[in-house]
């Protein structure tokens, strides 16, 4: 059993043969791609402030040091985004601040909120306004608070980052897997397309890895929300000094993902952390939201590569590139918004089970008759202003 799964009555069970089976996966055992497909998001850093102190983070900034956006800043941001073309809000903090963050707690107070989340819902709130689709990755959840940010949220996500019990994340205050996989499983039961992954080189074995994924893949086999995972490596920075996984691991690790989870869960990794065109005949079909006006707050020394570089990267995959919104497509509702507005979205793979997974707010984003509206509804055909010049 993982670390912490009995205090959050996590109930998963790994099979010891299907974890033989993946560590026996060979990079050529992987399909190549047919396509690759990336989201154009605003990255949104809400607040540095993180309750944890992983190792291998540079994230997070210490009490009396942590930045907490106003709502007048993130208004800023989004309306930049949405004005060179993104479609995603891509709001992300590390874990609610603790009591440590005497200051922020302050400061939402004085501006009226109750704590960070409350926050987050209307930093939400300001990005459908601006025309931006909201994807929120504010750490570990509970069932009810997934149920408060679902309705303003196309999609959310957390890392899982690896079942074992790591030095990396040590310490007096620690996440633990079994609170990692009960945020999963939170975002399962409420109904939330989701993004998770793993993060590779933090000190797991190849063991670890497999179970990781199977861990993950067990969780989408019950609720089917998990829309793409991501294979992340580690890298050296200013707080630690991990060594980055080597290209031959990161292609066994990427192969793996990719032969444990099924066919509709994208497999993703960052291409300004990774060696991309070299991962993805091994299985990579996603290659994550990628900023044309915002830095990657979480990996500051690593820029986003130009659009224009996943062009390359899929020309020397020999594989077409295209955009997608940040709720994947088998998730958009029927009835009378994107769907039979415009017709069936393009690209669009396997189905999702037949529950609400998109709230009025959203689908009415998606559906409104606005430069907005139209955007997202080209965006899920696959056509439209926004493709990339070849
Ligand atoms: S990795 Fe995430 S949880 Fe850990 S310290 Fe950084 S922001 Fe916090």
């Amino acid at each position: 059993m993982f670390a912490g799964a009995d205090e959050y009555g996590v109930d998963l069970t790994i099979d010891d043969a299907d974890v033989e089976r993946l560590l026996a996966v060979t990079p050529d055992d992987a399909d190549a791609p047919a396509a690759l497909s990336f989201s154009r998001n605003v990255f949104i850093p809400l607040t540095t402030a993180c309750r944890y102190t992983c190792t291998y983070c540079t994230y997070y900034d210490v009490p009396g040091e942590a930045t907490l956006m106003s709502l007048d800043e993130v208004r800023e941001t989004v309306r930049t985004g949405a004005d060179a073309g993104c479609t995603e809000a891509l709001f992300t903090f590390g874990d609610a601040p603790d009591e440590r963050y005497t200051e922020i707690h302050r400061q939402l107070d004085e501006w009226g909120y109750d704590d960070i989340l409350d926050y987050l819902a209307a930093a939400c709130e300001v990005a459908l306004d601006e025309g931006l689709l909201p994807h929120s990755n504010p750490g570990d959840l509970t069932r009810e608070e997934f149920a408060d940010l679902a309705p303003l949220n196309a999609s959310m996500g957390v890392m899982l980052e690896t079942t074992a019990d790591v030095a990396a994340h040590s310490g007096n205050r620690r996440k633990t897997p079994g609170q990692r996989l009960n945020t999963i499983r939170a975002a399962g039961e409420v109904g939330v397309p989701f993004t998770t992954g793993i993060l590779v080189g933090i000190g797991e074995t190849w063991r670890d890895r497999a179970e990781s994924l199977l861990a993950i893949r067990a969780l989408h086999e019950r609720y089917g929300h998990v829309q793409e995972v991501i294979v992340q490596n580690v890298v050296p920075n200013e707080r630690s000094d991990y060594e980055r996984p080597s290209l031959d691991t990161m292609r066994r690790v990427v192969a793996m993902a990719r032969v444990a989870l099924p066919e509709e869960v994208s497999v993703q990794v960052p291409p300004n952390l990774s060696a991309a065109a070299d991962l993805v005949p091994c299985g990579v079909d996603d290659l994550g939201g990628v900023s044309p006006v915002t830095d990657d707050y979480v990996n500051p020394d690593y820029e986003w590569p130009a659009l224009r570089e996943l062009v390359d990267i899929a020309d020397e995959a020999g594989v077409p590139l295209r955009e997608r919104l940040p709720v994947y497509e088998r998730f958009l509702p029927d009835g009378d918004s994107v769907r039979d507005r415009d017709g069936t979205p393009d690209g669009a793979r396997g189905t999702a089970p037949d529950r609400e997974w998109l709230r009025e707010p959203i689908t009415d984003r998606l559906s409104a008759d606005d430069v907005h509206g139209r955007r997202f509804r080209n965006v899920a055909r696959g056509d439209g202003p926004l493709s990339i010049p070849r």
